[in-house]
């Protein structure tokens, strides 16, 4: 593998269930990871502020812990990215909305592709955070005129589309629930459908679209909501 003789990331699995854990291992050596497997969650917090892993797979359900708590923990001393496993997707949006400061959301059953693909992309977008900053620049947010320019076009938005696409921008890479997003972007106190927001993303995209063809800058997540990240130009 080109990379290994480059720093290798180490990545620490804490997951109780010894079978996910053996295939995520395994996926993971095979991607040129190092991995570090802890099936309990009562050392986890001590063991990060110790030495640091490059990146933490969170399961929730834990013997001597609980994932959340210990995310809430780590976030107090460190930046370390971290990927919540959680085994239920109804609990992913009740997850987001408690702010752990967690790097992605993954729900069980998953595959572990999909698992070192989300790695994966954690890694570059913390790699890519300077890239990230100037990729905002490419937008000029205009909070008076309630106007954003992209690519030097002004986008044509409605108020929501406008919230909506300013709250993208400003946080890139950070998963929203479409509850979320709902709250943040809606003033008034509407009954509406968190589906609603669907609607409003395909327009902010297709207006994206006209000022910067073939970009995709807003990533469904699946079962959660959406996120903004401008990919890497080598991609
Ligand atoms: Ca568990």
């Amino acid at each position: 593998m080109v990379e290994a003789q480059e720093k290798r990331e180490r990545i620490l699995i804490v997951e109780d269930e010894r079978r996910i854990a053996e295939i995520l291992t395994d996926y993971l050596r095979q991607n040129g990871f190092d991995v570090e497997h802890q099936d309990r969650g009562d050392k986890i917090v001590e063991m990060v502020r110790r030495q640091p892993p490059s990146l933490i797979l969170l399961d929730v359900m834990l013997p001597g812990g609980d994932g959340l708590e210990i995310c809430r923990e780590i976030r107090k001393f460190s930046a370390v990215p971290i990927i919540i496993v959680s085994a239920r997707i109804d609990e992913l949006d009740r997850l987001l909305g408690l702010e752990l400061g967690a790097d992605d959301y993954i729900c069980k059953p998953f595959s572990p592709r999909e698992v070192v693909a989300r790695v994966k992309a954690v890694f570059r977008r913390s790699r890519a955070t300077g890239a990230m900053e100037s990729e905002t620049k490419l937008f000029k947010i205009d909070d008076d005129q309630g106007r954003i320019t992209v690519n030097g076009i002004v986008l044509d938005l409605t108020p929501t589309e406008f919230r909506l696409l300013k709250l993208f921008v400003s946080k890139p890479g950070r998963v929203f629930s479409r509850n979320q997003l709902l709250e943040l972007c809606y003033q008034q106190e509407q009954l509406v459908f968190d589906r609603v927001i669907d609607s409003h993303v395909k327009n902010v995209r297709k207006k994206l679209a006209k000022a910067l063809p073939g970009q995709e800058l807003i990533h469904a997540v699946y079962g959660v909501g959406y996120r903004y990240e401008a990919k890497a130009a080598n991609e």
